[in-house]
């Protein structure tokens, strides 16, 4: 099949990718021209894993191509994904102009039938305003699809491929047929594609990540009960994580979610919910939690400094949201690093994917080593903000020897509380 991927960030990207996996003929496009520059010269833009390999390969067997063009990649497509940026407007709803800007182009250069297909994290009746735009430039039939994307970055590939479902709202039987069709190869294994109409297909978008965020939000308070009442967040986890209607994922208390994601669709579903004159409580509760729980380690860090942390020098291990993506949005980490810099003290930081982003946000503010002990040279403190597989099992001699005094703020618990105090360390973590 010919489709058209418009947007080519981690849910574009991958999209266009795995699609022309399965033999489609793909056309990215995206407005920014170096980064397109970059992906036709066979630069991954993004850092996902398993990505590079497929966007290789497809590219070399000529299925997967990129252009800054929209009436281009449009053209010969009868499929064009919108996979556009929703970020969140001044008052918290979600911006939609990228996307209806995008539908009032395609009115006015569709030439034959088209469905469009929002993958975009949208309010409910946003298909109805995408249909609207292209409707009011054009007399050519199309059909508007909301087919919610659900992949995680730093497991993208592996989402996407085989997804958990696919959710797809549509009320067009000839769209149905082609979808049927397109996501046949990722269904193989029984796992359903589950067609509902558009709005409900909107809202399951917004439902599941407020259910998340709201399930990590919870399990985090839980956490800071542990703390006053001299319990152990682990095994309260696994308590009640062995209980089949709580389920064991998702319960991993912390410095708190950051993310592309579930910051903005909290906030973009308490707004819409507004719009209707409901007020969702727990959403508010879920947001000032989140909130607050992002820098909760800062107060223990300025009290074991005494309240002073001027000229102290503080090495942070991980920037990025979560481990496997580069993406720094709504970063617990920079919320850190940014208490960390206004209190004096000065910061020593590696990541091994997010650097380059941290470097273009903040540049010389803060320092940046390439390898994870080097930043605890001369550092009076480390502190973890991000659960990379290789931060797990350090070599605590190593950080015990280079770390000027010997405390670790653990923002993730990536280790065992007896164990690091056995080494000496004094060890802060959350909800143990
Ligand atoms: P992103 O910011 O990584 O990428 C968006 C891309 O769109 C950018 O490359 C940008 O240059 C491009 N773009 C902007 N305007 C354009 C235009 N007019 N024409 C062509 N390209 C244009 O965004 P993302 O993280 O891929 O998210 C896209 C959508 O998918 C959002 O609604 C998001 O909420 C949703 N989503 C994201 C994830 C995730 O994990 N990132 C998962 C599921 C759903």
């Amino acid at each position: 099949m010919k489709v058209a991927v418009v947007g080519t960030g981690y849910v574009g990207l991958v999209t266009g990718t795995c699609l022309a996996e399965t033999g489609n003929d793909v056309i990215c496009v995206d407005i920014d021209a170096k980064k397109v520059q970059k992906m036709k010269d066979g630069i991954v833009p993004i850092y996902e894993p398993g990505l590079e390999a497929l966007f290789e390969r497809n590219i070399k067997q000529g299925r997967l191509k990129f252009t800054t063009n929209l009436n281009e990649a449009i053209k010969d497509a009868t499929i064009i994904f919108l996979a556009l940026p929703t970020p969140p407007g001044e008052d918290g709803s979600a911006d939609l102009s990228y996307i209806l800007g995008v539908a009032d182009d395609l009115g006015k250069i569709i030439t034959d039938y088209k469905i469009v297909i929002d993958k975009s994290t949208v309010p409910v009746g946003t298909a109805d305003k995408v249909n609207a735009a292209i409707a009011k430039n054009t007399d050519i039939e199309f059909d508007v699809v909301s087919n919610p994307e659900f992949l995680r970055e730093g497991y993208a590939i592996e989402d996407f491929m085989k997804p958990d479902r696919v959710v797809i709202g549509l009320d067009s039987e000839r769209a149905k047929k082609e979808l049927d069709h397109l996501y046949r190869p990722f269904v193989r294994q029984g796992n359903p594609i589950l067609y509902m109409d558009k709005k409900s297909a909107e809202l399951t978008k917004y439902a599941a990540n407020a259910f998340l965020a709201t399930k990590i939000t919870f399990m985090n308070e839980i956490a800071n009960v542990c703390e006053l009442v001299g319990a152990d967040v682990d095994k309260v986890r696994i308590g009640i994580g062995s209980d089949d209607r709580i389920g064991k994922r998702f319960l991993f208390p912390g410095i708190g979610y950051g993310g592309s994601c579930f910051p903005k669709d909290v906030q973009a579903l308490m707004k819409s919910s507004k719009e209707v004159n409901y007020d969702f409580e727990i959403l508010n509760a879920v947001m000032d939690v989140n909130q607050r729980q992002k820098t909760m380690l800062i107060p223990r860090i300025k009290d074991h400094f005494n309240n002073d942390l001027k000229g102290k020098k503080i090495a942070v291990w991980g920037l990025a949201f979560k481990p496997n993506t580069d993406d720094i949005r709504e970063a617990p980490a920079l919320y850190n690093i940014d208490e960390l810099l206004s209190a004096g003290a000065t910061v020593s930081a590696f990541d091994p994917e997010a650097m380059d982003n941290v470097k273009e946000l903040l540049g010389d503010k803060i320092s940046y080593v390439d390898d994870m002990y080097e930043a605890l040279k001369n550092a009076d403190a480390l502190l973890i903000c991000t659960e990379w597989q290789v931060f797990r099992s350090p070599d605590f001699d190593l950080v015990k020897s280079t770390l000027n005094s010997k405390v670790i703020f653990d923002g993730r618990n990536l280790y065992d509380k007896n164990e690091v105090e056995g080494f000496g360390f004094e060890y802060y973590s959350i909800g143990r």
